[in-house]
């Protein structure tokens, strides 16, 4: 098996989609990025307009251009597929549907999204509620190639998610049925009360993800220091090495043959200037 290089690897960011979802592609050429995410709509809103077919010719042919690969969608905060209220639900799972949309016309690779939130009714409830979600996605995702990523949260207020044993209740039930896996968010997991400041930390972490969820799942980084410490459960991004994980961390994740080829996207502050060091900092450990 020859080992990817290091240009070739796929690290990228959240770049910008405002003017056109083909922006945020050259904003990731722009640093470096071999791949990206994006909103592929606004995050904020319930309804956004269909995509246009201009919109998604000149995507496809940026795509080409650009030679970006699993490109990652990640849903609007508004949408919970757990939530306890059945208009919420209702709602969350039409926008769920229009998204899912969007990323089969744009051939994404993977759409990223939070779990849910239990609010007032219990984890497992909120668990058994977002299975019941997803299942109806079931034949719609059948006629593209996006796959659904459950990304491990925070644990703030009521979000589900922040255990591996929530990422493993829902992916068990569900990927006979439909693509599904796990995007690990460095931070979330971090603060959610995973270790991952020294080699031994990341390894007992990613043993520990094995044995509960299993690494095959996992398909997808978020790479992100942490403003806040271990077990705090409050979601705050840093630059990376500038936070409470450091820079150990990142280079055990892009040298350890379990997770060195696995696609990563940052979501660190600053925005593109930054993004490129990070990218070139990432690439270049060894
Ligand atoms: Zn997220
Ligand atoms: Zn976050």
């Amino acid at each position: 098996m020859t080992k990817m290089k290091s240009q070739e690897l796929l690290i990228g960011a959240h770049t910008s989609a405002a003017g056109g979802a083909y922006k945020a592609l050259l904003e990731g050429q722009r640093i470096g990025a071999t791949t990206i995410q994006l909103f592929t709509a606004n995050q904020k809103r319930w309804h956004s307009k269909p995509l246009e077919q201009e919109a998604i010719e000149q995507w496809h042919e940026t795509l080409a251009e650009t030679g970006m690969q699993k490109i990652m969608s990640h849903d609007s905060y508004l949408i919970n597929l757990g939530s306890p209220s059945e208009e919420n639900t209702a709602k969350s799972r039409e926008a769920f549907k229009d998204e899912i949309t969007r990323c089969q016309q744009l051939g994404i690779a993977f759409l990223n999204f939070h779990p849910g939130a239990a609010l007032e009714s219990s984890v497992e409830e909120c668990l058994d509620r977002i299975v019941d979600s997803l299942v109806i996605f079931e034949d719609q995702i059948a006629k593209g190639s996006t796959r659904l990523l459950l990304e491990a949260t925070a644990g703030q207020g009521s979000a589900v998610g922040n255990r591996f044993e929530h990422l493993a209740y829902i992916i068990e039930k569900l990927h006979h049925r439909l693509p599904i896996g796990v995007c690990i968010d460095t931070c979330h997991i971090f603060v959610a009360g995973y270790d991952l400041r020294t080699a031994e930390a990341c390894d007992a972490t990613l043993k520990e993800f094995d044995r509960v969820v299993g690494l095959k799942h996992l398909y997808a980084f978020h790479l992100n220091d942490s403003v806040k410490g271990l077990a705090s459960r409050v979601d705050r991004h840093a630059n990376l090495g500038e936070g409470q994980i450091g820079l150990e961390c990142f280079r055990y994740l892009m040298l350890d043959p379990r997770t060195r080829e696995i696609p990563k996207y940052l979501e660190t502050p600053e925005g593109p200037a930054r993004w490129e060091k990070e990218i070139s900092i990432l690439r270049d450990f060894k």
